[in-house]
């Protein structure tokens, strides 16, 4: 095997472990340029490069490629920006990825999606879909919001019924949006011959305006004959808007008249929509209006853990906690945390420990004062210079005591904390082992050599590892 053709292996089995982008960017270019006593030198075009092979991806790598060839027993990294330019040596990594099918030239429609033929023009379509992710039963049902979700069922298995219209209002990121789309998601799955129509406002008023510019309101008026249910998000938007107004009055009427439902949302009560016509407010609140409030604590922490499991994010249950206690209002925020905390993980292949949630919500949220943990910029560029403060961090990252790491006892949970501790203490302070078998109770040198060794075998392997030891040193300040 040339040494091309070996580098190409080692690519192909990396590539479905590394995002695609990380790896177009990263190994482009890149080439094997020698293979001498069990030591495999990759040559890449860039020091860019070399400092993300050699500290995101050397352990893949070097896994990568001791399953193609045995031999091989550790990595080195040279810089050469000739790699780049010397065309037919660097591997061009686009070409490891299986071509992608052509796209569809035509969108399929689906149930959920409704065709609205804009005026003027037969072949373009505008559609505003129900979002599959919406459901009733994934909207976490909290006691301050049961009232809501229970409407929503109510409406979803009988629409039409008596509560028509329904008026769901609340601030922003509560889940008006996931509640009105919910319902019609749940609608369609009961009754799919139903036609749902879901809109915002807003768009509903940019349709009245080109309909009115283009002169088709009677095409436009159309559309909404043969609804059975009408789903109209934001209706605050209305407000000053007085032709859209007017047009919307009359559609509500004559879907009303034909007991069609119409739900809506506001981030306002009926009564409090300023610049809107009274015959409208009336309307809107002659069947069922319902406010969604902010979350209390409990509700807070069970939706942290539904979207965890969407997100398939494991998350230790204290920060769950941490994040219920420091973001109250909306639910979105509380899902934003959570989708940087992906990021997180999938970028630097670390388990989020508090303090990276931490500064993720002072991130997101600079005013804030975080409860529960002090950021303190200064400590924050520290790092840990002595045993004790490693041993600190990892108890506490493991949820034991220093002295329960530093003691006699063989349970799994103290060995792998106390076997980490001695690691760092060996890689980062660079004690030598006797002195190391000296600060855990006399232990002898061999000992510690064994754990440390063991410890290097396990992080070619376990990726779990891999992930503690990089979330423990970002605490380590490293
Ligand atoms: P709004 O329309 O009120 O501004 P959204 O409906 O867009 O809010 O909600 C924001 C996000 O929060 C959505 O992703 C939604 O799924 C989620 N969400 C809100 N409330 C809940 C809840 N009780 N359970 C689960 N997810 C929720
Ligand atoms: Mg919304």
């Amino acid at each position: 095997m040339s040494n091309k053709e070996l580098w190409i292996n080692i690519l192909r089995r990396l590539q479905p472990t590394i995002k695609k982008a990380h790896f177009l960017t990263w190994f482009q270019s890149t080439v094997v340029s020698s293979l001498k006593d069990g030591t495999l030198t990759i040559t890449v075009p860039t020091v860019y490069a070399r400092k993300w092979l050699s500290e995101k991806y050397d352990l893949k790598i070097f896994q990568a490629a001791e399953e193609i060839d045995s031999s091989i027993k550790s990595i080195k990294y040279k810089v050469s920006s000739k790699v780049a330019d010397n065309e037919g040596e660097g591997v061009d990594v686009k070409t490891l990825f299986a071509p992608e099918t052509e796209k569809k030239a035509r969108k399929v429609r689906n149930q959920n999606e409704i065709k609205i033929t804009r005026p003027g023009s037969s072949e373009k379509v505008a559609t505003q879909m129900l979002n599959n992710k919406y459901r009733l039963n994934n909207f976490v049902v909290g006691s301050d919001n049961r009232l809501p979700h229970a409407a929503c069922q109510a409406v979803a298995n009988n629409p039409g019924g008596i509560y028509n219209p329904l008026y769901i209002y609340g601030s922003v990121g509560l889940g008006k949006t996931h509640l009105i789309q919910a319902v019609g998601n749940e609608i369609l799955r009961t009754y799919p011959d139903m036609v749902i129509k879901y809109m915002t406002a807003e768009r509903f008023v940019t349709e009245v305006v080109e309909a009115i510019g283009r002169r088709h309101m009677k095409r436009f008026k159309e559309q909404y004959r043969n609804v059975d249910c009408l789903l109209i998000d934001d209706v605050q938007f209305f407000a000053r808007k007085n032709s859209s107004q007017q047009e919307f009055f009359h559609t509500f009427n004559e879907l009303y008249d034909n007991n069609k439902q119409i739900i809506l949302t506001s981030d306002r009560s009926p009564s409090e929509l300023d610049d809107l016509d009274d015959r409208l407010k009336s309307r809107f609140g002659m069947g069922m209006v319902v406010e969604l409030i902010a979350p209390d604590f409990e509700t807070r922490v069970a939706i942290l853990h539904q979207k965890a499991k969407e997100f398939q994010l494991m998350l230790d249950p204290a920060i769950f906690s941490f994040i219920a206690n420091n973001v109250h209002n909306s639910v979105r925020e509380l899902e934003g945390v959570l989708r940087q905390l992906v990021a997180e993980v999938q970028l630097f292949e670390r388990v989020p420990t508090v303090k990276a949630v931490a500064e993720i919500i002072k991130r997101m949220n600079k005013a804030q004062k975080i409860i529960g943990y002090d950021i303190d910029e200064k400590a924050k560029n520290k790092v840990a210079k002595s045993s004790i403060e490693i041993i600190d961090i990892v108890a506490t990252y493991y949820n034991v005591t220093a002295d329960q790491i530093m003691g006699k006892a063989r349970h799994k949970e103290f060995m792998v904390p106390r076997q980490i501790s001695m690691y760092l203490i060996k890689n980062e302070l660079g004690h030598s082992f006797e002195r190391i078998g000296a600060g855990f109770g006399g232990r002898n040198h061999t000992t510690v050599m064994h754990a440390c060794n063991k410890t290097t075998q396990m992080l070619r392997k376990d990726l779990r590892l891999i992930r503690d030891i990089n979330s423990i040193k970002k605490e380590m300040g490293l």
